[in-house]
């Protein structure tokens, strides 16, 4: 009975951000606080809560933003180093960040759940899409200059 316990995540229509190495949830897309960071590798996201990671040693870092006490995070099945977990910001601006996650985008994979997700047009915004077959008389010309 030595198995790992695994969270599995239960499917809400929100993507969920997998491990890419070895399938396990790791975070729901909805818990992501900032898609704004960066690691080493590249983009990086700031998420609320995670689960299946096991955190490594504390340690200080000076990141863009100051000194931060972190510790990197690994996920329990395959044990890859995923991000890092801030414990403590020295700056009080950065104290948001305490006991959030920071998930290296390249470790991880989002998949959109099961639940069958209505299909929310969240790119809209701009008009002009006119059916018109002759539309030699443009009405709403978006200039741009
Ligand atoms: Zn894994």
């Amino acid at each position: 009975m030595g198995r790992l316990l695994l969270v599995s995540l239960p499917a809400t229509g929100a993507a969920i951000y997998r491990c890419k190495h070895c399938d396990t949830h790791l975070a729901y897309a909805t818990d992501i606080i900032s898609r704004m960071f960066r690691c080493k590798h590249g983009k990086a996201y700031l998420f609320a809560k995670m689960v299946n990671v096991t955190v490594g040693e504390k340690e200080e870092r000076a990141m863009t933003t100051g000194w931060h006490t972190v510790c990197d995070i690994f996920c329990v099945a395959c044990g890859c180093n995923l991000g890092w977990k801030y414990l403590a910001a020295v700056d009080k601006t950065q104290r948001y960040k305490e006991g959030k996650f920071i998930l290296d985008r390249r470790e991880v994979l989002a998949t959109t759940s099961t639940v069958a997700v209505a299909t929310t047009n969240s790119s809209g915004g701009g008009g002009g899409g006119g059916g018109d077959e002759d539309d030699d008389d443009h009405q709403s010309e978006e200039d741009s200059d």
